[in-house]
């Protein structure tokens, strides 16, 4: 043990690393049968993506009820999934939710929402879970290692370290340190270290980095155009996702730049829950009252051009003159209009286009949208009916960790609540 170090005299039964939706259904589960159960979550609180997922609504699942066909949207893992969803389905999940109070609604393509609207049910629902069963949860707790020593030729987990220098000693162990999508949120795909170190194969995930295309026909007017500092928004169903500062690049089919191509894996993602928009600031330095001045002036100076013609030199480095005609269409303003007749209503509506230039996203170039190659552990390596690895026997691997190829429409959660549910069953068994 290093000096410094903690170790506890404590053995949990079940130690469960990762505090997304499959933690916590595996701890919850786990803690329901009898076992001692510690779930280590390295943020404050459990649960940041679920948080997020579906734009904030969460598609918690899809209402197929028929098995067999809802693992055949899995692509070839279908055969892996079988024995696992035959224990706890579609079926059991909505149950779950229905007799813990959380009533669902079925949309379009069978996805599944909460009554409410809102993913916070979600997570409280399994919160209470965790409450309910006993399960114990310590937060900004974040793992660094895990120690394991060799036993009748087969790897054993012993503990696991804590930053800071606890050790915390269990008999099982279940990984479910999700993906690398929104590291923001956690996920930092810590899990893929520590597996590989343990001897399984883990595909690295893919990180698309890829121009986006856009539907607005007015952008593709602007191909070839560069914009440097400008503030870059991602939104679903109008609610801000993320925001880059950064330099961006009009093509002949959207979008494209380092700050976009940074920003087309989270883009990608949210294109799977629903509607995506990308909004421009041509102006993050201003805000509404310094801009509001700026084009009073602009339009005081230039008083006896047309609107189309007062840019140019002064406002170029805001507005480039390939995008005034834009601009000035978007806001509704017709580009004859004289400088000293733009009225107040104008100028705030063009204020609003400079500070908002919205565009509604297609997809993702060069990727497949429908289908998402996540990377994670081979599924060979693990035994579905129990979710344990077939390499370390006392670790149990769940959701986003395994490598499993979905849709979008609730499937990615369903694996969590199927996954994390087996895991916890039979662990505790
Ligand atoms: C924007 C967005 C929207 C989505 N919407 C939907 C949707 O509507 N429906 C759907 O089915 N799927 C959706 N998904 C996918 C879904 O969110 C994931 O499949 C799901 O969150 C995976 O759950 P998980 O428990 O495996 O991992 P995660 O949710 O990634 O949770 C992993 C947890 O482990 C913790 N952790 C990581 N490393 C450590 C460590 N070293 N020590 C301690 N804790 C650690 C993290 O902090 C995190 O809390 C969406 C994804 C995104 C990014």
């Amino acid at each position: 043990m290093k000096k410094g170090a903690a170790k506890e005299d404590r053995i949990w039964d079940v130690i469960v690393v990762g505090g997304g939706p499959a933690g916590m259904m595996a701890a919850g589960r786990a803690a329901e049968r009898g076992a001692s159960v510690l779930l280590l979550e390295k943020n404050e609180s459990l649960g940041k993506k679920l948080l997020i997922t579906g734009g904030g609504r969460c598609n918690v699942t899809n209402a197929e009820l028929d098995t067999r066909a809802l693992l055949a949207k899995f692509k070839d893992s279908d055969q892996f999934l079988f024995s696992a969803f035959t224990q706890y389905g579609v079926a059991e999940t909505l149950d779950f939710f229905h007799t813990r109070n959380m009533p669902t609604k079925e949309e379009a393509l069978k996805r599944v929402f909460p009554a409410s609207n809102t993913a916070q049910s979600v997570w409280e629902t399994l919160v209470a879970y965790l409450k309910a069963s006993d399960a114990t949860i310590m937060s900004n707790a974040q793992v660094i290692k895990f120690n394991a020593s060799e036993e009748k030729g087969a790897q054993k987990i012993t503990s696991v370290s804590l930053k800071g220098g606890k050790e915390i000693r269990g008999k099982s162990f279940i990984l479910a340190t999700g993906g690398t999508s929104r590291p923001e949120t956690g996920s930092t795909g810590d899990g893929f270290k520590w597996l590989r170190e343990l001897g399984h194969k883990v595909s690295e995930p893919s990180t698309a980095l890829v121009p986006i295309s856009i539907k607005d026909v007015w952008a593709k007017k602007l191909a070839g155009l560069t914009l440097p500092e400008i503030k870059i928004t991602v939104l679903q169903n109008d609610v801000k996702q993320s925001m880059k500062k950064g330099k961006i690049l009009f093509t002949h089919v959207g979008l494209s730049g380092p700050t976009i191509l940074n920003m087309s894996k989270d883009i990608g993602e949210l294109l799977k829950y629903g509607d995506v928009s990308v909004s421009l600031d041509l102006a993050p330095s201003h805000d509404f009252s310094t801009l509001n001045t700026a084009l009073q002036e602009l339009f005081k100076k230039e008083h006896r051009k047309k609107i189309k013609n007062a840019f140019g030199e002064s406002f170029g480095d805001l507005i480039p003159n390939r995008l005034v005609p834009i601009i000035l269409e978007r806001s509704g303003i017709s580009p004859e209009t004289a400088c000293n007749s733009v009225t107040r209503e104008q100028r705030i509506a063009l204020m609003q286009v400079i500070k908002d230039l919205r565009m509604h996203v297609r997809g993702l170039l060069g990727v497949d949208k429908a289908v998402v190659t996540s990377g994670g552990v081979a599924l060979s390596e693990i035994d579905f009916k129990t979710m344990q690895s077939r390499i370390v026997p006392n670790l149990y691997v769940v959701g986003d960790v395994l490598d499993i190829d979905r849709p979008s429409g609730g499937y990615s959660l369903q694996l969590c609540w199927t996954t994390g549910w087996v895991a916890g069953d039979n662990v505790a068994k």
